[in-house]
């Protein structure tokens, strides 16, 4: 029987290098791990450059890849993608912008580039969006609240550019400063004009908000000031259903990864509880996931709490968290008519505190697998498996094949 559904499991900067905490083993290799041991068992495996060999990729670039659309092509700066996160729907060609929420002193210095951590912000983004007119640029924009302090910009209008630089200082105890274009031509000029202007009127939109008033009588970090970064312009994506013939959903906590999905045309699909970090519904997330392959083709899933400890430098909490996640995904052990992928978007090694561009495990487990010889889940045993070395791109090739649903190519 061929299967028809896809699962892809991302397991968000899993891989990792030799750690010393370790006895220089990874995190994978150490963590008991019986559900992705079994997974590799009776899949095939291998290791998977993202997007290249000695690419180094960010989540968005790299789940762009795995998606397979090639992120040398679509994709121009994180803030459109944070955008469609927050649900603000990016048409081609509008400028999308990723925003914090900041403090910023009577003397015009940032103190406090999270604004106290403030979390409900839905009032002022209200403010702003009532408050602010850019209608003598002939742009519209959408303002949105994200989790915590976060926000987003999305600007709408003709000849607007995205290649302008950010007000964030990344450092507190400095003013902001002043958007720049990072090309001399006249869109990138305007869009800096036009987000200069905006930050202007929000300001003065924020210092005299009842919310930050309030806040201030507490002795609270107002959040007074609006910081953007990661400008970008909505490319076209050939919707996901229409390339592959697979309708989809996508699940996970991180907004930038939602905004991916619902950017290609997938569903997001919201769980409680999720927050992308160690304490996230991780059994939520699975049974929304075996939800959805009831009604649909394709269904994305993102965990990404390992990232975070690669981030940290924290190898025993990485392998922890692997351990929690092994035992989260045991009820997808009984899954028929479904192929299921399992891999990583990039390495985050403990060592590194960031991506790196060492290849990631990666199986395919499911109906007319071609079984090879790994025995276990992790960096060094999948380098053995019958994928071989692959890229991110081929992945849904490979899926779409084992449904025998991939086009023919020649006669
Ligand atoms: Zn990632
Ligand atoms: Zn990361």
């Amino acid at each position: 029987m061929t299967a028809h559904r896809i699962l892809f499991l991302v397991l968000d900067g899993i891989s990792d290098r030799p750690c010393p905490d370790l006895a220089g083993k990874t995190p994978l290799q150490v963590a008991k791990t019986p559900n992705l041991d079994s997974f590799a068992r009776e899949g095939v495996c291998g290791v998977m450059d993202t997007i290249g060999p000695g690419i180094r990729p960010g989540s968005d670039t790299a789940h762009l890849a795995l998606l397979g659309y090639d992120p040398y092509t679509y994709y121009t700066g994180r803030g459109p993608l944070e955008c469609e996160g927050t649900g603000i729907h990016m048409e081609p060609g509008m400028i999308g912008f990723r925003c914090n929420y900041a403090t910023v002193s009577n003397r015009g210095k940032v103190t406090d580039r999270r604004a106290g951590r403030i979390h409900d912000t839905q009032d002022l983004s209200a403010a702003i969006q009532k408050g602010v007119d850019l209608s003598r640029f002939g742009v519209e924009f959408i303002f949105r609240s994200g989790a915590g302090h976060r926000a987003s910009l999305a600007l709408r209008g003709k000849g607007l550019g995205h290649c302008v630089s950010s007000n964030d200082p990344k450092k507190e105890g400095v003013a902001p400063l002043t958007i720049v274009p990072l090309k001399d031509e006249p869109a990138h000029r305007k869009t800096a004009e036009v987000c200069n202007e905006f930050v202007r009127q929000a300001t003065a939109i924020l210092s005299s908000h009842p919310v930050n008033q309030k806040r201030e009588s507490e002795g609270k970090n107002p959040a007074n000031f609006v910081l953007m970064r990661g400008a970008g312009e909505m490319g076209h994506f050939e919707p996901f259903n229409e390339k592959y013939g697979l309708s989809g959903s996508v699940i996970a906590a991180a907004s930038l990864i939602g905004g991916i999905g619902t950017a290609v045309g997938l569903q997001r699909v919201h769980v409680i509880g999720i927050t992308g970090s160690q304490d996230s519904n991780l059994s939520g997330k699975i049974s929304a996931a075996l939800d959805e392959l009831k009604s649909r083709d394709f269904v994305l899933v993102n965990i990404k709490g390992a990232d975070e400890s690669g981030h940290d430098g924290l190898a025993l909490q990485k392998t922890a968290f692997i351990e929690k996640i092994d035992s989260a995904i045991a009820p997808l052990r009984t899954i028929e008519d479904c192929i299921i992928v399992i891999c990583a978007d990039h390495s985050t090694p403990c060592t590194v505190k960031d991506h790196s561009a060492d290849p990631v495990p990666a199986v395919i487990w499911g109906e007319g697998v071609r079984t090879d010889c790994v025995q276990q889940f992790d960096e060094i045993s999948c380098a053995e498996g019958g994928l071989c070395r692959i890229t991110g791109s081929s992945l849904l090739p490979i899926a779409l094949d084992l449904l025998n649903r991939s086009r023919k190519y020649g006669a």
